[in-house]
């Protein structure tokens, strides 16, 4: 029997980490089309800082929280892809700091024995971030020079390995030598330190490409980024936009994109995973490279349901690497 209630963290209002409380709400109920899910890890994304704080135009009240890994214990009527009670599953939702939550089943997966809880958790929304980047963002090919921004960062670990693995130079961007250290052993070739401003990526992207400059760069930080991206990528080159970790990127007169033909995109996971087999083609490719151990999900900490300001704190203040995780129960 299901509680009838759920224990949920809350932000009444937008703002500082405080602003995070525990709670308890009526435990939801899953439509037709959906599942419930017990959950036990709920990933912790940078997305989820920006719509606290209110930097993102999420409405509050909201409950944060966009992925998580659990047991279903009850299947709407018409749910699709075959789930039952007791599936152990990984999932992409709304609101997923709570121990139970009702998920659509468009974007939900069962997890292969062999995968924890805790993988799943890690991996599904920042795994399928990382693979539709270079694949689909901008199709990494063997032999190209690629930057990552945030290269110790959660999706940064991944587009890092995955580049090297794709046969590319990878030249990642952080903010200390630890973190620099970390974005090595995943695959960035060369790591730029970065002190004040991002001209020495520059310097460095000039040296090692002959002034050439990178076939793509991959780009989450946004406005403190956005110029120096625009600086090295070369001729007919891609730059990729995918998060404002700094701030949102000033609007941008297109015509500057002619200096190089470069080609610009903002790409969001969702808009490539809009239908169940969007999602799958997207989860299938993701888990492959996971089995065949090709890809490692960094889990650098669990949180406890009741730590949840700490991680927030930890993940804004740039004192974090690889995936964070929140132990809900
Ligand atoms: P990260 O673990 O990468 O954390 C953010 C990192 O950004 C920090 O650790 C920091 O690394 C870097 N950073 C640079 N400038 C700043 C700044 N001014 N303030 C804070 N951080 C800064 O987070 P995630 O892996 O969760 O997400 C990475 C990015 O990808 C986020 O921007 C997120 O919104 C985006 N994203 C987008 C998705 C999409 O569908 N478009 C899906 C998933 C994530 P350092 O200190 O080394 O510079």
């Amino acid at each position: 029997m299901v509680n009838s209630t759920a224990r949920v963290i809350r932000v009444a209002e937008h703002g500082d980490a405080s602003a995070l409380q525990a709670t308890t709400i009526p435990r939801p109920v899953p439509g037709p089309t959906q599942v419930l899910v017990k959950v036990a890890f709920a990933g912790v994304n940078y997305i989820d800082v920006s719509e606290r704080s209110g930097k993102y135009p999420t409405p509050a009240p909201l409950i944060p929280g966009r992925e998580g890994s659990g047991e279903i214990v009850e299947v709407g009527s018409q749910a699709q892809g075959g789930f039952k009670v007791g599936d152990r599953v990984a999932f992409l939702g709304q609101n997923t700091y709570a121990d139970f939550v009702a998920v659509d089943t468009i974007h939900i997966a069962k997890l292969p024995d062999h995968v924890s809880l805790e993988t799943g958790a890690a991996f599904i929304l920042q795994g399928l971030t990382a693979v539709g980047l270079v694949r689909k963002g901008y199709n990494v090919q063997k032999g190209d020079w690629i930057v990552v921004h945030a290269a110790a960062g959660g999706v940064g670990l991944l587009v890092s390995q995955l580049g090297r693995l794709l046969g590319a130079h990878v030249i990642g961007t952080v903010s200390t030598e630890e973190k620099a250290a970390l974005a090595r052993a995943n695959g960035a070739e060369h790591v730029v330190v970065i002190n004040k401003g991002y001209e020495a990526l520059e310097k460095k992207v000039n040296e090692l490409t002959n002034g050439q400059g990178v076939h793509a760069v991959f780009d989450s930080v946004g406005e403190a980024t956005f110029e120096s991206s625009l600086n090295v990528v070369r001729r007919l080159g891609t730059l990729v936009l995918f998060g404002s970790a700094s701030g949102q990127v000033p609007p941008l007169n297109v015509v500057r994109l002619a200096g190089k033909n470069v080609k610009l995109t903002w790409t969001t996971l969702y808009n490539y995973i809009t239908t169940r087999e969007e999602f799958e083609e997207l989860y299938n490719e993701a888990v492959e490279f996971l089995e065949k151990d090709q890809l490692k999900v960094a889990i650098s900490k669990v949180y406890a349901f009741d730590d949840v300001q700490q991680v927030h704190l930890d993940l804004e203040g740039r004192k974090t690497t690889g995936k964070l995780l929140i132990k809900i129960q």
